[in-house]
């Protein structure tokens, strides 16, 4: 193919003849004249095509097409301010059409949120290539990747964990795979890689990060989906301190990097025991925007020092984040010797954001007798323990180092920070609030064999409502 030149980059190139690609996004049929207001990822531009260009009156809207022609001023009176290559415009000398377009499903060229969901996540393709969605694809992308520099710099290794990994004790449901070659036996979709990565410091990793998907099989709430991403990190030989310190430097430089209009209303962060926020104002992660008419205030805080133990409804103990968390160093007496467990605190931390929780982590046991103390806590039996983390207790045991990390919640940061109202608009392909994937028709049956290998059987099939 000839050179090409991105549609934002004609404005630099008045006088030249240039070669662009892309879509038709209008189209202005002006008998002798016709226009085209042409599309790449990059951006708009004016395309006028005079009568002897064969093939242009076919045009229609999202046919993609190669164009060749020079680039001109556009007289003072015919500026276009709204686009950036507004001053400008292609005349062209040379049109091919690349591939036509069925008259689109739904449009394009507006924000989209008038558009029903379902078909907007049926043709999640075109859904995408509106601007906005566009614009959000290309700001989580600038996002991970300063996320990934940033602690690459700080000596921070990216490792992947397994996504066929064994249940565990997250607090949501799992998602089961059922094993062909071992019948009858499943795996576990990750909630989070907690356990993993714990096992990475266990293996001298020191720091370690990834851009994790976790699955939890709630029942989807609003803002939550099936499948979710964390920024999820550990770090060895770290306090508490350390982890606060490390992350609010990151948050801070990738707001000001990505997002440079926003305003951080208090750095250092403010931090409050989980006490004091609820005391004053009734929930664990408070608003503390001095001013909620300002879309570009951002109000992060800390929220520290949460009990270690809830009841359950049965009277018995439950943890209330994360049961390899370990507790604040003067509650470790009373966790080894099980008493006054309902006042121990634990160095969980939970990281908010104008009143929504954007990450949480703590200093993780690091000795098996402290971990095995919080299951004997919360009444399991030690042939149960032992069957359920006894790898872990098992890797605790040859000189783990002390640590402790953090995950955060991308999706919803990433959707705060471009203010959409729903993680949804942050995600190339999310499911609908039930769980579906209109486009790909998922979840679905499955052949009988496919079954029958796996040695499953459907108890009885429920009707089919959609
Ligand atoms: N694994 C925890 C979570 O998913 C986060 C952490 O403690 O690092 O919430």
């Amino acid at each position: 193919m000839d050179t090409r030149t991105n549609i934002a980059d004609v404005v630099g190139k008045e006088g030249q003849d240039v070669t662009v690609f892309g879509w038709v996004h209008a189209r202005r049929d002006h008998g002798k004249l016709i226009f085209i207001d042409l599309r790449d990822r990059s951006g708009l531009v004016q395309v006028v095509f005079g009568p002897k260009i064969a093939g242009a009156s076919d045009l229609r809207l999202e046919y993609v097409v190669k164009v060749t022609g020079t680039v001109n001023r556009r007289p003072e009176n015919m500026v276009n301010d709204k686009i950036p290559t507004g001053h400008h415009e292609i005349f062209a000398s040379g049109l091919e059409i690349l591939n036509a377009s069925k008259e689109m499903p739904i449009p394009v060229d507006t924000d989209g949120y008038d558009i029903n969901e379902e078909r907007r996540l049926t043709y999640r393709y075109l859904d995408l290539r509106r601007e906005r969605l566009a614009k959000n694809l290309a700001f989580r992308h600038e996002t991970i990747a300063f996320i990934r520099n940033f602690l690459n710099e700080q000596g921070f290794y990216e490792v992947e964990t397994p996504n066929l990994t064994r249940s565990t004790p997250e607090g949501a449901r799992d998602y089961l795979v059922p094993s062909r070659v071992q019948k009858g036996n499943f795996y576990a979709l990750p909630q989070s890689p907690q356990q993993y990565k714990q096992l990475l410091m266990v293996a001298g990793v020191e720091k370690y990060f990834q851009i994790a998907r976790c699955f939890r099989d709630e029942d989807t709430r609003g803002d939550r989906q099936p499948e979710f991403t964390q920024l999820d990190m550990e770090m060895s030989f770290v306090e508490e301190e350390d982890v606060l310190r490390l992350n609010e430097e990151l948050l801070v430089a990738l707001v000001k990097k990505v997002a440079p209009e926003k305003k951080i209303q208090e750095i250092p962060f403010p931090r409050l025991t989980y006490k004091e926020a609820m005391e004053k104002y009734g929930t664990d992660r408070p608003d503390l925007r001095t001013d909620t008419h300002d879309p570009n205030l951002l109000a992060f805080c800390w929220v520290i020092d949460f009990p270690f133990f809830e009841k359950t409804d049965g009277g018995g103990w439950t943890f209330t984040h994360n049961p390899f968390s370990a507790p604040k160093p003067e509650f470790m007496e009373d966790l080894l010797a099980k008493r006054n467990i309902g006042g121990i605190l634990t160095t969980q931390y939970d990281v908010a954001m104008n009143g929504l929780e954007i990450g949480g982590g703590s200093i993780r046991n690091h000795r098996p007798e402290a971990l095995e103390a919080v299951f004997e806590v919360m009444g399991f039996e030690k042939e149960r323990i032992r069957r359920n983390f006894g790898h872990m207790l098992e890797a605790l045991g040859y000189g783990a180092p002390p640590h402790g990390g953090i995950a955060w919640g991308l999706d919803r940061l990433i959707s705060l920070l471009r203010a959409e109202p729903n993680i949804r608009e942050v995600i190339a392909f999310p499911k609908t609030g039930d769980g579906r994937d209109p486009m790909m028709g998922s979840p679905a049956e499955v052949d009988a064999a496919q079954l029958k290998e796996l040695g499953i059987a459907i108890e009885k099939k429920e009707q089919k409502n959609n």
